[in-house]
């Protein structure tokens, strides 16, 4: 097996942690990830983003109503957790209220670190997180992940997700200004250009194919100037 960095859980020549600088932004994030999943680190930002953020966890599991760690937190009274998931009665940071809600408790933001095809089932089962307080977005946002292959293209990656949410958090004033969220973006945008360039090395022959006879794996793809 290659060098592996377990920070970031990337090979070493394409690890971001150089440019990850590790903060306590206010808010705990959870990530909740399929155990198939797991290891996947072509796509998924979760590790990264769990590498940037203080006091943040991963939890695996499929099904986490009986998941010790996860009731644990749930019931932990110095939280108030959260579901992100759309919906229409979902909180957000602008919503009116939002601040008296959290009565002083730290936000305890649970993400589905997943494919849209793995969190069905996770979504399905776990009924304790469903049962939770929705939270989004106030505002709207597209990813910058061109690459990601999603049935839903506006779906915003993990580590884009803990971005924005601590932007909006700060921005209404519901969480001190005093951490520089800036280096998740960073991280993300390496690993963008890391991916792109190792596709292009795989269509130029300097990494095997798998794809060779697909058009899809067979055009260049242009490295974004960020
Ligand atoms: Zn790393």
């Amino acid at each position: 097996m290659r060098d592996f960095c377990y920070k970031c859980f990337r090979p070493k020549d394409s690890c971001v942690c150089e440019v990850l600088k590790p903060f306590d932004p206010g808010i705990k994030f959870v990530f909740l990830m399929h155990p198939k999943e797991a290891k996947r680190q072509r796509t998924g930002t979760g590790r990264i983003a769990h590498a940037g953020l203080i006091d943040s966890e991963i939890i695996m599991g499929i099904d986490f109503t009986k998941n010790e760690r996860l009731c644990g937190l749930l019931q932990d009274p110095q939280y108030f957790p959260v579901l992100l998931y759309p919906d229409q009665n979902a909180w957000n940071s602008k919503k009116e209220g939002f601040k008296e809600e959290l009565n002083g408790r730290k936000l305890l933001a649970i993400i589905i670190d997943s494919t849209w095809f793995c969190s069905k089932k996770m979504i399905k089962l776990s009924t304790n997180i469903m049962a939770l307080p929705k939270l989004s977005f106030s505002g709207e946002y597209r990813s910058i992940f061109t690459f990601k292959r999603e049935p839903h293209p506006e779906c915003v990656s993990t580590i884009e997700t803990c971005y924005y949410l601590i932007r909006e958090f700060q921005e209404s004033g519901l969480i001190e200004k005093t951490s520089n969220p800036e280096s998740l973006m960073d991280a993300f945008k390496m690993m963008i250009k890391f991916q792109l360039q190792k596709e292009n090395d795989r269509i130029a022959g300097l990494l095997p194919n798998t794809h060779a006879n697909d058009y899809k794996f067979t055009k260049k793809k242009e490295i974004p100037d960020f």
